[in-house]
């Protein structure tokens, strides 16, 4: 059970003292902390543990600043680590009751708590060219193409196709339980990431801030790799909002317009040589024909013992790379029906390896 908040500051801290105040989000709560000057971050821990239930030795706290290129330890003083007021944090970590109950098999996929993110089918509900063609759109694609700052991490490489990949729940479980973060990547992610460096250069796009997103690359270890290096990455502030229709309702919702890197790379990148790989298709209403839309990686504790699109996605991408001049000309949709005509080879270990 969780408790209330100032029950357990007050159990730690004198109240009179508390001068530094953080906000710390973990399974889609976000929790007010104060602490005083002189906590370090193993108290900063227990407080959590208290609050959560995750136990200290399984915590990943992200958004910290490092120091010397490392994670700081956990006699850090927080007051030396130049926190602004109220910064945000990220918990990342399982309570050992959600961790048994996984161990022991007795975790019912139903009990998990699903995302809630809507989707639609694209092809179906909406016309592309209508919605881009619509003047709000328009001038909402216009600012994010003046507005987006490209941060290249990699130079693009000449001859390169060009990957942009989403990261929740595409490249991993986002909200997974595991005693690793590592075992929240979808597997074959390495491979599949190294794979693709042969023919593309690959951006990542995530719906969150640059921070969060960093935080999760770098325990993905995806900005480290020696066989492979991303191009750049695009967060949440290169995304706008679309005004579209939903069941003959008008709704709203955010996408990633490939239109953002084509015209900042007008002579390496275009529709004819870039594919988008997400979960959700109404990321690329704008554009998707350059969409292929991926099984969402949830569950992990139990789908990484038998999930292999990376894999599957890997003899796809691969082939048509080496074969495809221009990718408008594919059905991105029928990606698997389009391997078994072609017998694209796929080099998957057996489920449960
Ligand atoms: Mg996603």
């Amino acid at each position: 059970m969780k408790r209330p908040l100032e029950e357990t500051v007050g159990e730690l801290q004198d109240a009179d003292n508390l001068d530094l105040e953080l906000r710390i989000k973990w399974g889609g709560t976000t929790y007010p902390i104060e602490l005083n000057s002189q906590s370090t971050l193993a108290d900063l821990k227990n407080l959590l543990f208290q609050l959560t239930e995750v136990l200290p030795k399984r915590q990943k706290v992200l958004g910290l600043p490092r120091i010397s290129g490392r994670m700081p330890e956990d006699s850090q003083l927080l007051s030396d680590l130049s926190l602004r007021p109220e910064q945000q944090l990220m918990l990342i970590g399982s309570r050992e009751a959600d961790i048994s109950a996984v161990n022991s098999a007795q975790f019912e996929l139903n009990n998990v708590v699903n995302d809630l993110d809507f989707d639609y089918d694209v092809d179906d509900n909406i016309d592309p060219v209508a919605l881009r063609m619509k003047p709000q759109n328009q001038r909402r694609l216009e600012r994010r193409i003046q507005s987006t700052e490209f941060r290249i991490m990699n130079p693009p490489r000449d001859g390169k196709k060009l990957l942009v990949l989403d990261l929740d729940f595409t490249l991993f479980d986002c909200r997974g339980t595991a005693v690793n973060f590592h075992d929240l990547a979808r597997p074959g992610l390495h491979q599949f990431l190294a794979s693709m460096y042969r023919f593309y250069d690959i951006v990542v796009w995530s719906q969150t801030s640059w921070r969060w997103l960093e935080a999760k690359l770098t325990e993905l270890s995806m900005l480290s790799s020696e066989n492979f290096k991303l191009t750049f990455v695009l967060d949440r502030t290169s995304m706008f909002p679309i005004n579209s229709r939903k069941r003959g309702q008008n709704f709203v919702h955010e996408v990633k317009a490939l239109e953002i890197i084509w015209r900042k790379f007008p002579e390496r990148w275009s529709a004819a040589n870039t594919i988008h790989i997400d979960d959700l298709s109404r990321n690329f209403a704008l554009n998707p024909q350059s969409g292929l839309k991926i099984s969402p990686f949830k569950e992990a504790h139990i789908s990484r013992f038998h999930d292999r699109e990376l894999y599957k996605l890997d003899g796809y991408l691969s082939h048509i790379a080496q074969t495809e001049l221009d990718f408008t000309k594919l059905k991105h949709k029928q990606w698997k029906r389009y391997c078994k005509t072609y017998n694209v080879q796929i080099y998957a270990p057996p489920p449960n390896q």
